[in-house]
């Protein structure tokens, strides 16, 4: 919590004198202090964690326990519950429950509730971590390429080693490139209406068992495409082929863009000029630049969401790539996009590994 004012006026006269706001910032699930306790788990069990039965609020210090601690009220919506029998307490004369200040959930602002299986659509997933880099012309002759595979280098070599840390990596121009990373051999897929992927197995697999084929890969994408002349780019295409290789796990996809995805399902157009010409015309109209330029990615995201596959772009380029529209599948997937305009090649690979 963070107050907007270090010293608080005695009086209300004097805050108004000071036209500052008196307010407190409060940001839920910040990370600890390293001074504060850490904040404790608790186990209901096969049962589940205390809710409300109307509005699924979960149990709080705030909820109040009556009728001898058999019922409690929600503190969200007022409704009245009755106690499960396992979790019942005796309240004290001062009407709060004996057990209260035993019971995380009944006195911390905050506590970890251990989730059964009610709770998720199928069981914990792998760590997936799949790779998508724009090796179009422009991205091969700016850098971006390579700033890329040198970053994803990086950050590979830092991933646990365990059985379930599993990786994949794809690269697109105006075709999509899979790979498969036990064996020196890449797979085309031309159709970038109608997206596949060629492999069941070997796309995405354990980063232990493929590192240090996955690090002369990484070396080598920037040369195998540096005389390149493909300026299109099947980005939308590509994500949605890369999500199909995800599906069955989960996971995150890292995109590296450079350019406006111009070819395939979800093209995009450069809105740009049109924008500037409509900024005279009126500010209405140029706000249109601010909405996505249709529904495709939208739909595309929401199916990417139900499949818990979460997408990051990283967009290094150094022309319009029309942010308002790719940013739909970042939003939508609880991703991020990341913004290296103009992108550097000297400056910016460091900061994609941060
Ligand atoms: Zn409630």
């Amino acid at each position: 919590m963070r107050c907007t004012i270090n010293q608080i006026p005695c009086t209300v006269d004097l805050l108004s004198t000071s036209g500052m706001p008196l307010a407190l910032l409060v940001q839920p699930l910040a990370l600890p202090h390293p001074s504060e306790d850490p904040v404790q788990v608790v186990d209901f069990g096969e049962s589940g964690p205390v809710r409300c039965s109307r509005c699924k609020g979960y149990i709080n210090p705030f909820m109040k326990f009556i009728d001898q601690g058999r019922q409690f009220i929600c503190n969200l919506c007022g409704f009245t519950d009755e106690t499960p029998r396992d979790y019942h307490c005796n309240l004290g004369p001062d009407g709060r429950r004996r057990d209260a200040d035993e019971r995380p959930e009944l006195c911390r602002g905050t506590v970890e509730f251990v989730a059964t299986k009610e709770y998720m659509v199928r069981d914990p997933m792998p760590a997936v971590y799949f790779f998508l880099i724009d090796v179009s012309m422009h991205a091969i002759q700016t850098g971006a390429t390579a700033a890329a595979c040198s970053s994803i280098s990086q950050v590979i070599a830092d991933l646990p080693e365990g059985p379930r840390t599993m990786v994949g990596i794809a690269t697109v121009d105006s075709t999509i490139h899979f790979y498969n990373l036990k064996r020196p051999l890449m797979l085309i897929v031309p159709d970038i209406h109608d997206v596949y992927t060629p492999l069941q197995t070997d796309v995405i697999v354990q980063v232990s068992e493929c590192r240090q084929h996955l690090e002369l890969l990484l070396d080598s994408i920037p040369t195998m495409f540096q005389n390149s002349r493909i300026a299109e780019s099947a980005f939308s295409a590509a994500i949605k082929a890369a999500f199909l290789a995800m599906k069955n796990t989960g996971g995150k996809l890292l995109v590296f863009q450079s350019v406006l995805p111009s070819v395939g399902i979800g093209a995009l157009s450069a809105r740009e000029a049109e924008g500037r010409s409509n900024i005279s015309a009126g500010e209405k109209e140029a706000h249109k630049l601010l909405q996505p330029a249709d529904k495709t990615l939208k739909e595309m995201a929401i199916e990417f969401a139900e499949y818990q596959v979460c997408v990051d772009v990283f967009i290094t380029t150094q022309t319009y790539v029309d942010i308002a529209s790719i940013s739909v599948i970042p939003k939508t997937t609880g991703g991020q996009v990341y913004y290296y305009y103009p992108f550097s090649a000297v400056s910016d690979p460091a900061k994609a590994v941060q």
